[in-house]
């Protein structure tokens, strides 16, 4: 079965903002076994629109628009589905209920153009968005169902997990299934390569790789006439990719991320972490913060970006900074031990390095990364060379500096437990 997505609004088309929803509905059908052939971006014309929704319902099964519901007069989805899959437009009561109650309970009148979105095409299917006033809709066709959810993210994710999977995977025939491989410390490249046997040969289940900053995700999806069936399925390709990747697996958990499986090694270990941030500037921190109940293991965070504050914070030699500078492996390795006396944690890590744009040299260019890890006294620092612009780099560091934890938590349990 095949989905088309189209993206509706000329603020994508000009890039003024990104087309998040269209990375996120793309992800999700993949997720529930549907073939995504195209995907289109068209911006607020009736005309055009019409034309890019005529072509995907002859050669789509399922079309999923996203924006243009809303109440103003270039907000156009609605009108124009409504005419190419020969509805009128009606009245929804239960809609003008929702839109009146919304009103209500926010202690403001409606406009006129508001009660536009009462309006539904008739038949439609109609989703209720609790998250604002233009509800989700789903034409049946005889041949394509088309499937309209509003722009917003934060009205188009819930409206989908509440109401459009549900539909969908009653649409596609037996029961879908994936599990996903997450994988770090592994290029893309490298990661495909390991897998393109896997990725050529496969049928049921199917193998996608997506590419993260500093992660890959591999999903192995499987139909079946039952769950337990198509769980059986993935079952053996699963197994043969953790022996493909060994230890560079971090989890096979939908809900666990990276910062999340270096947070319960040093929960289950008993283990404490301080950071000591230098061109990451707290993102470190901020990251291992994401996860609820962080404060268990994770101690404090110093962002000691100046060569002074590495001096009088974590007590830097004033000759390492002269003879090596503050991008060097050996003010990476002082910094961590700095952290590791000040905070006296069993770990601590410390990045420094040259994020950009200005400031690279021929020796030490933007990009040159030193992440050093502390644990219980054994320190390992190792080089990086990232590529992209500043945040990019950053974000690069972030997840080298949270997979080297690991590795490295990793190396001192096999130690203390083999010797
Ligand atoms: P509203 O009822 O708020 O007008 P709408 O369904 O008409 O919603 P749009 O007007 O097209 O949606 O977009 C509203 C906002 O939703 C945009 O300004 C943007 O912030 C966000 N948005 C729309 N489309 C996308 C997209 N494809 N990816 C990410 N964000 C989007």
């Amino acid at each position: 079965m095949t989905v088309e997505l189209i993206s509706v609004g000329t603020e994508i088309l000009l890039g003024n903002i990104v087309n998040t929803n269209a990375a996120y509905l793309a992800e999700q059908c993949a997720g529930l076994g549907l073939a995504c052939y195209f995907q289109t971006v068209v911006g607020d014309n009736g005309e055009r629109l019409a034309a890019v929704l005529k072509c995907a319902c002859e050669r789509s099964d399922i079309v999923i628009l996203s924006g243009g519901l809303g109440p103003t007069e270039d907000d156009l989805t609605k009108e124009v589905a409504a005419e190419v899959c020969g509805r009128k437009l009606v009245k929804s009561d239960m809609w003008t209920e929702r839109i009146r109650e919304f009103f209500t309970a926010r202690n403001t009148t409606p406009t006129e153009n508001n009660w536009k979105q009462a309006l539904v095409p008739e038949g439609a299917l109609v989703l209720d968005n609790l998250n604002g006033t233009a509800p989700g809709m789903i034409i049946e066709q005889e041949n394509v169902k088309v499937i309209l959810l509003p722009g917003p993210p934060n009205e188009l994710i819930p409206l989908f997990e509440k109401d459009v999977r549900p539909y969908l995977e009653k649409l596609t025939p037996g029961v879908i299934y994936s599990q996903t491989v997450k994988i770090c410390g592994v290029g893309e490249s490298m990661a495909e390569t390991k897998v393109k046997d896997l990725i050529d040969a496969q049928t049921n289940p199917t193998l996608a790789t997506y590419a993260k900053t500093g992660e890959v995700h591999i999903r192995v999806t499987a139909s079946a006439e039952s769950a337990k069936e198509a769980k059986k399925l993935t079952k053996p390709v699963v197994k043969e990719l953790k022996a493909r990747f060994g230890e560079d697996i971090y989890t096979t958990e939908e809900d666990v991320t990276l910062e999340k499986a270096v947070e319960e090694l040093l929960r289950s270990n008993k283990l404490t972490l301080t950071c000591a941030e230098s061109c990451t500037g707290g993102l470190l921190s901020a990251r291992l913060v994401n996860v609820p109940g962080s404060s268990e293991v994770f101690r404090s965070g110093l962002v000691t970006y100046s060569n002074k504050a590495k001096r009088r914070l974590l007590g830097v030699k004033k000759s390492t900074l002269q003879k090596h500078g503050a991008v060097s492996s050996r003010t990476a390795e002082e910094m961590a031990k700095g952290a590791a006396l000040l905070s006296k944690c069993d770990v601590t890590v410390a990045v420094t390095g040259i994020a950009g744009p200005d400031g690279g040299t021929k020796e030490k260019p933007v990009g040159l990364v030193y992440i050093a890890c502390n644990v219980k006294g054994k320190v390992t620092v190792k080089e990086y060379h990232f590529s992209g612009n500043r945040a990019k780099v950053r974000e690069s560091s972030v997840a080298a500096a949270l997979t080297l934890m690991r590795s490295c938590i990793l190396k001192y349990i096999s130690d203390v437990t083999f010797g």
